[in-house]
């Protein structure tokens, strides 16, 4: 079968990258985090000040942005890189949590990254993970995981990615953070965060990595079957 994409969508801290980085290395595909993405957008605005009501100097603030993804040796994890500069850290910080939604939320943010989104997917053979990817990235994708899970368990589990990067936050501020992004997620006019309507949906409140990934790559299988069987089937 030709390569497929396969979209992940879904809440803050749901498992979604472990889950997508996982699995596009079990098919040897590229693994895109499109919220690192909006998050190097944020750091960028906050570096340079950009007025966000200001629709013309995002505008032209985005021209000066460049984002790209490169494989690091070292850590084997793909981080994200603005104008050249590695910033997949700094862009996990709390201070670019608290504000990534707010800059989201921008029509011009958005169409300027859903572009270079669906560029990077052209080819396929691509898992991208994110809030839209299967209702307005890529609405044709073969398969689309929904994620969600109970907030406390996310909460916890960003704790310790954060805790991992050098930052102690308290739990309560993890939870509000988590709340406040997937509300402002949810309610925005432009491709907001929704279950896509022939998305499967993946509680991972209390199930381990392992299963999560199972999940996404038995729908791959049966994708590919399906494919296989029907074009088989063909004289
Ligand atoms: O996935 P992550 O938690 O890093 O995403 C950070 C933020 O980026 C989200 O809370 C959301 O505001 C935004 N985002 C988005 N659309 C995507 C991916 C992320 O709006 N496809």
């Amino acid at each position: 079968m030709n390569k497929i994409v396969v979209a992940i969508d879904g809440y803050s801290s749901c498992g979604k990258s472990t889950t997508a980085k996982i699995v596009a290395k079990e098919l040897h595909y590229a693994y895109i985090d499109t919220g690192a993405m909006y998050r190097a957008v944020t750091l960028y605005f906050q570096e340079h000040y950009i007025d966000l009501t200001n629709p013309k100097k995002v505008s032209q603030a985005l021209q000066e942005i460049h984002i790209s993804f490169e494989r690091n040796a070292r850590t084997q994890r793909n981080e994200v890189f603005l104008n050249g500069l590695n910033v997949e850290d700094e862009i996990r910080k709390m201070y670019i949590s608290n504000k990534v939604s707010e800059v989201s939320v921008i029509p011009e943010v958005r169409h300027c990254l859903v572009k270079q989104q669906q560029k990077m997917g052209k080819k396929r053979g691509v898992v991208m993970d994110g809030r839209d990817i299967g209702t307005t990235v890529f609405p044709d994708a073969e398969v689309k995981v929904f994620m969600t899970a109970d907030v406390y368990t996310r909460a916890q589990r960003r704790q310790q990615e954060l805790l991992l990067n050098g930052e102690m936050v308290p739990l309560d501020e993890i939870k509000e953070n988590l709340e406040k992004r997937d509300r402002i997620d949810s309610t925005r006019k432009e491709s907001p965060l929704v279950q896509a309507a022939d998305a499967k949906l993946l509680d991972t409140s209390h199930i381990t990595i392992d299963e999560q990934v199972d999940f996404v790559l038995n729908m791959v299988a049966a994708k590919i079957f399906q494919s296989e069987y029907t074009e088989s089937d063909k004289c």
